[in-house]
């Protein structure tokens, strides 16, 4: 078994293999050794667990989720990278990869084909260039999964798990909220990777909630109303609805004054709580 701990092992399979990293998949693959194992720790990987993988690279945090966990599932989209993998993570057994892209895979029916009898987590040194994509389709496609331990880039990492209210909050802030507790685990500088990015990281860990902590009469209103607030986010909530929701100014004025929030506010300003009444107040006939 290759000791994918020790960077110039890294480097030289990176050489034999002749590869080249690829920009545009967001290949900065991790060459800090103790920058894996306590992702993995921290993921909850353990006995009775189920790891989902997305970007395995050569195969670094792979191993370390095959040490603790029951099974280990990676999507891969870079084929040149398989036969990497094949060499890297012979011997361990319960890890199966699969060459895809994560935003076109069934999530739903790969847990369920893969994981019967186990909780689930995901773990992932993220692609930057589909930071919020995947992590939205992660979140909203209400997946049986416990927890999400990500790396993201630092200021992704500090937006996602911003607190609705505080001006680092942005719509992408209140979305992670509804579904999840998102939390900052430890930073990880660019020099941690080949090639070194330009910005610094950090490993967030959202665990899933199993109810939201807000009762919304209509989650797409909701996130509309979260999505349109927040676009305008310089103007006030009455002008930033009423422009993006094209709703009539006195609907917006109305349903701000029924749920105690001055119209003059800036979303960064609305809790949670506020968005939910807000969007109730504005939506009352809507369901899903
Ligand atoms: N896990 C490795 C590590 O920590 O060194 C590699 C992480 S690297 C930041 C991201 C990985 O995601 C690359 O291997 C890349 O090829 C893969 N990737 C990029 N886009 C993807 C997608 N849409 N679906 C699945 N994998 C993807």
């Amino acid at each position: 078994m290759n000791n994918l701990a020790d960077p110039g092992v890294i480097s030289d399979i990176l050489k034999r293999h002749g590869f080249t990293f690829s920009k545009g998949l967001g290949q900065n693959f991790l060459v800090n050794p103790t920058v894996c194992p306590r992702m993995a720790e921290a993921s909850g990987a353990g006995p009775g667990v189920g790891a989902l993988e997305i970007g395995p690279g050569i195969g670094v945090l792979t191993a370390e989720l095959a040490k603790r966990a029951d099974r280990v599932v990676s999507l891969e989209i870079d084929q040149r990278l398989l036969p990497i993998l094949q060499e890297t993570l012979a011997g361990f057994e319960q890890v199966k990869i699969l060459n895809s892209d994560v935003l076109k895979t069934d999530l739903h029916r790969l847990i369920a084909e893969e994981f019967a009898g186990l909780e689930v987590v995901v773990c992932a040194n993220l692609p930057y260039y589909i930071t919020s994509p995947v992590i939205m389709k992660l979140l909203e496609e209400n997946l049986p999964v416990k927890a999400v331990t990500v790396m993201v880039q630092k200021e992704a990492a500090q937006r996602l798990c911003a607190l609705p209210g505080t001006r680092a909050c942005g719509a992408v802030s209140a979305a992670v909220r509804f579904y999840a507790e998102p939390e900052i685990l430890f930073p990880v500088s660019c020099g941690s990777f080949r090639p070194a990015p330009n910005v610094d990281s950090a490993v967030i860990r959202l665990q899933i909630q199993k109810e939201p902590p807000v009762e919304v009469l209509s989650r797409k209103k909701f996130f509309a109303t979260v999505k349109a607030a927040f676009g305008q986010r310089r103007k006030t909530i009455l002008n930033a609805l009423t422009s993006l929701l094209a709703l009539p100014r006195d609907r917006v004025a109305q349903a701000c004054q029924a749920t105690g929030l001055h119209a003059s506010m800036r979303a960064e300003q609305l809790s949670l709580q506020d968005f939910a009444a807000l969007s109730n107040a504005l939506f009352p006939d809507s369901y899903d």
